[in-house]
């Protein structure tokens, strides 16, 4: 017989789980579809985020750097430590721990949601039936008045890039290198690229980005692309801009890749290549053709501004549909489609998510950039302050980088934040909330920031936004 549900999510990533646990919150009987299993073949929730993107790449950019700091970078601070050495077999070991416990956590979260979670296979047909394909081999039939499809997304691959899982991997495979590679080329220099790129140059090897764009970082600020770009080669990472990769070939188990740059083919040989051209989203068996669910050219659902799919009642939310393909994204619209189920009222303001690139100096921005903003005739004050004069970062030695708001010059509302710089990530928080809350650069300004904090570099940067910064000269 087919069990029955108020809503029936397929996805248990964190666009799905997290909106299987509002529906659940808010009083609707829910189901949880996921097909993810682990490397010893157990069912494994949290999906691309827990399993094998934000969490482990977030575990290993924190060991990498304590690592990095204990070869060179205590120095400073009058700290020598002879004998440093790698273990990365315990460095992955605790990766996986941490993965292993967030996930199975997610898992107990549910449980205690009372979600029914099915660990298989779904695919939706036109009279709302899901059938499941279970990984133990079962098939099972439910079905939901309302469906959220959040099947998330797997990495692009090119044909002229063949992925072999050791010599040439993707963003999966790049986790789980158990040696460090003498060197490293990175197919594209987006988000994942300079992250990956960062751990394994922690690590000790040679790296070099390759990326097509002449641009560096196309979606940030210009001045933080200037900065970053500046910071990241002066670690040693090798950016090459405009170099567009034509092909790899393994030959001996090392990977020649071919390149044009300026007009002129050039190759590169590395030990271990890992292709980070982006990634694409996942419908396959999905839904029935006659589901008449649309898809668009790149093969995301298509999606209005709620989340709603082509088909009655079947929504789908994060990285399978426009927008972000972030975790946070994921998970807002997932809430916002439970709230509408429940209440007929949810919402998310694409204006105010925040964007993070853990490299060091972390990189984080949310709303509009200075060239956004003359793109569409906004006239804007920008207020900018450096760490290297706030006496935290000094003390922490990590002077690298600013902050910079963007104000609009009528209003004074911030239109954009963007912070290159030591705990960006968390700095990026209060801007959010400025904007979420339709904040002045005033407001901020006359905010009290505890001192000496890093958080005063927003604060300043807000202060100068009326050119009148404390500690600089305006
Ligand atoms: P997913 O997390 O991809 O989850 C989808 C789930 O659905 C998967 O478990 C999949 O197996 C399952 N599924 C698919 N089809 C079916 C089906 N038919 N039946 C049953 N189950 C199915 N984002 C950030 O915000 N911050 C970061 O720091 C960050 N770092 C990243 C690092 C890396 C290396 C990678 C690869 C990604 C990173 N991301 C990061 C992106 C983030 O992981 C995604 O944006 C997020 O996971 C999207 O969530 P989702 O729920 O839409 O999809
Ligand atoms: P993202 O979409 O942020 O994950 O970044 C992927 C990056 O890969 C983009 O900046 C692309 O320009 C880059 N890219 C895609 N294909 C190639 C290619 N063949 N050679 C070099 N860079 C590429």
């Amino acid at each position: 017989m087919t069990e029955k549900f108020d809503v029936v999510v397929i996805g248990g990533g964190p666009g799905g789980y997290v909106a299987a646990i509002r529906c659940a919150q808010l009083g609707l009987s829910t189901a949880c579809i996921d097909r993810t299993v682990n490397t010893e073949g157990k069912p494994s929730l949290g999906g691309t985020c827990l399993n094998i993107g934000c969490i482990p790449s977030k575990a290993l950019l924190d060991s990498s750097e304590r690592y990095e700091q204990a070869m060179s970078g205590l120095t400073a601070h009058g700290i020598d430590i002879e004998g440093v050495s790698l273990n990365l077999t315990k460095m992955q070991a605790r990766k996986e721990k941490i993965v292993s416990e967030l996930t199975s956590g997610v898992g107990m979260l549910l449980k205690a949601n009372k979600i029914k979670v099915l660990h298989g296979h779904g695919r939706l047909h036109k009279n709302r039936d899901i059938s499941v394909e279970c990984v133990d081999g079962s098939i099972e039939s439910i079905s939901g008045n309302h469906i959220i499809l959040a099947t998330g997304s797997t990495p692009i691959t090119l044909p002229s890039l063949p992925i072999d899982e050791d010599v040439i991997v993707d963003s999966t495979g790049a986790l789980e290198f158990n040696t460090v590679p003498v060197s490293l080329g990175i197919i594209g220099a987006g988000v994942i690229g300079l992250e990956l790129g960062s751990v394994w140059r922690r690590l000790g090897a040679k790296v070099t980005i390759l990326e097509a764009a002449a641009d560096f970082l196309a979606l940030a600020d210009k001045n933080v692309r200037r900065e970053a770009l500046k910071q990241l080669k002066k670690q040693g990472l090798k950016i090459k801009l405009g170099a567009m990769v034509k092909r790899a070939d393994v030959n001996d188990g090392k990977c020649d890749v071919e390149y044009e740059l300026n007009n002129k083919v050039e190759s590169e040989e590395f030990d271990k290549l890992i292709v980070a051209v982006g990634r694409k989203p996942v419908t396959d068996g999905l839904f029935d053709d006659d589901c008449l669910i649309e898809t668009d050219s790149k093969g995301f659902i298509v999606v209005d501004d709620h989340c709603n799919t082509s088909m009655a009642g079947v929504y789908a939310v994060g990285d399978v549909v426009r927008g972000p393909m972030l975790a946070h994204k994921a998970s807002e619209e997932g809430v916002a489609v439970a709230e509408r189920i429940s209440t007929g009222h949810g919402h998310v303001d694409f204006n105010t998510v925040p964007w993070v690139i853990y490299t060091h100096p972390e990189i984080a921005w949310v709303g509009k950039t200075e060239d956004e903003c003359a793109a569409a005739n906004i006239k804007t004050n920008c207020g900018t302050f450096a760490f290297a004069a706030t006496g935290r970062a000094k003390a922490m030695g990590e002077t690298a980088g600013f902050v910079k708001i963007i104000a609009d010059a009528k209003t004074d509302l911030v239109l954009g934040a963007h912070i290159v710089g030591p705990h960006a990530s968390e700095l990026i928080a209060e801007l959010v909330l400025a904007m979420e809350y339709k904040a002045s650069a005033e407001d901020l300004a006359r905010t009290i920031h505890a001192h000496p904090t890093l958080s005063e570099a927003v604060h300043e940067s807000a202060l100068a936004v009326e050119k009148r910064a404390i500690h600089k000269a305006n």
